[in-house]
């Protein structure tokens, strides 16, 4: 069967891996250059935690020692206080459990290989998808090239061409809900060529209504996000009320952002959002249209689940074709079995936004302001 993914991100290449696998041609249309040439531009959070879930569908495909191989073990979390204390809380009993911290655009390159190494893939770049009509499946893209696709599989994320086309039909139901929190990444580079903090952990500064956190890269460097108010962000306008919020907030790691003003200025602010969409396929005739990763079920990142989701979202589509014989309008219509369990990691993850940066620290967080008042 010929399928086309639109989107070659983390989950519209993994999603080639396994339909290639099954015997599929799979054409991928993705609307950047391709990363392993033009280098890794713009774009979402610099690096992400894979968890076992992510490491379940990479086993499933001889992915996870080489992604695991680029990935650095983060088996607890350590707390900030105010005034520098430091508290490791691991995240499972057994020490050899860890969620994995990855370059982005190293698991996307990753990815992206594998997906071409497979057989009857291909991957056109600087396609981006401007029109679907899902009746006769035929793809427009900005560049005036045309296509014409009988499955059509939407993974082109949060802001998804082939979703906008889904809601736009009567009986598709779509939600979308904005936190009033931006995120900003700064860096936290290494010192004496050594990493500043402990790199075996993902580190939380929990300061009540904002808190910042920081993951391990491999080149010894911390990418830190903020997670604050829009209102907030907006108000740090000059060095030094940039430098006096840090100096008084996040103290210990003010020290070891030299570029941090640099960075604050240069940085964009990313926006936060949840988005519900049900069905997430239609079916007209021969053509069957779906979506599948963020551009099904886009979440806030604070459960680290998203890109994990999206992962485990290929696995349930494996399942649904074995169960259907590879009928791609029978499958998409079971894997929607699969929402209740999304739905769930959706409000999970905006559940625990709450708990990192308040719950996990209050203590902490009120220890430190007692000293700061005394
Ligand atoms: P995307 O990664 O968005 O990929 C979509 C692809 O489609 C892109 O390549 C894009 O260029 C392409 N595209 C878009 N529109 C078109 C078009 N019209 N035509 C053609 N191509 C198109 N998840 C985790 O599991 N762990 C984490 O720790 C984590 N941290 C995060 C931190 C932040 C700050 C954010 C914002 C997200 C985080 N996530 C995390 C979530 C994760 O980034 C997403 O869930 C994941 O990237 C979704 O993958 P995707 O392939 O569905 O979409």
């Amino acid at each position: 069967m010929e399928v086309t993914i639109v989107g070659a991100g983390l989950v519209g290449c993994l999603l080639a891996c396994f339909l290639a696998r099954r015997g599929h041609e799979v054409t991928l249309y993705e609307r950047r250059p391709d990363p392993r040439r033009a280098g890794a531009g713009g774009g979402r959070s610099i690096n992400l935690a894979i968890s076992e879930r992510g490491v379940d569908a990479l086993r499933r495909l001889g992915l996870d020692r080489e992604v695991l191989g680029a990935a650095i073990p983060m088996p607890g979390r350590m707390m900030h206080a105010l005034d520098g204390e430091l508290t490791f809380q691991p995240y499972s009993a057994d020490r050899g459990h860890a969620i994995n911290s990855i370059g982005r655009a190293e698991l996307n390159r990753i990815l992206l290989d594998a997906a071409t190494a497979m057989p009857g893939v291909k991957v056109l770049f600087e396609h981006r998808l401007t029109g679907l009509d899902e009746r006769t499946g035929r793809l427009e893209f900005g560049s005036g090239a045309t296509a014409r696709a009988r499955v059509v599989i939407g993974a082109d994320g949060a802001h998804s061409a082939v979703r906008a086309r889904l809601q736009a039909l009567p009986g598709v139901d779509f939600r979308q809900e904005y936190l009033d929190y931006g995120y900003k990444e700064l860096t936290i580079p290494p010192r004496d060529g050594a990493y500043a903090m402990e790199p075996g952990a993902l580190h939380i500064w929990p300061r009540g209504r904002a808190m910042m956190i920081a993951l391990p890269n491999p080149d010894r460097s911390f990418t830190c996000t903020l997670f604050w108010p829009h209102d907030d962000l907006a108000a740090l306008d000059t060095p030094q009320r940039i430098r006096a919020r840090f100096a008084a907030e996040y103290p210990d790691a003010f020290e070891l952002m030299p570029g941090l003003v640099e960075h604050y200025q240069a940085n964009p602010v990313g926006h936060l959002v949840t988005m519900r969409c049900s069905p997430w396929h239609v079916t007209t005739g021969e053509v069957t249209a779906g979506l599948i990763g963020d551009a099904a079920h886009a979440i806030v990142p604070f459960y680290g689940q998203g890109a994990n989701c999206g992962f485990e979202d290929c696995v349930e589509l494996d399942r649904c074709l074995d169960e259907t014989g590879d009928d791609f309008a029978a499958a998409l219509e079971l894997f929607e079995r699969r929402k209740a369990d999304t739905d769930v990691i959706a409000r999970l993850a905006l559940d625990n936004f709450v708990e990192m940066r308040d719950k996990v620290g209050s203590r902490l967080f009120l220890a430190g302001k007692r000293l700061e008042h005394a």
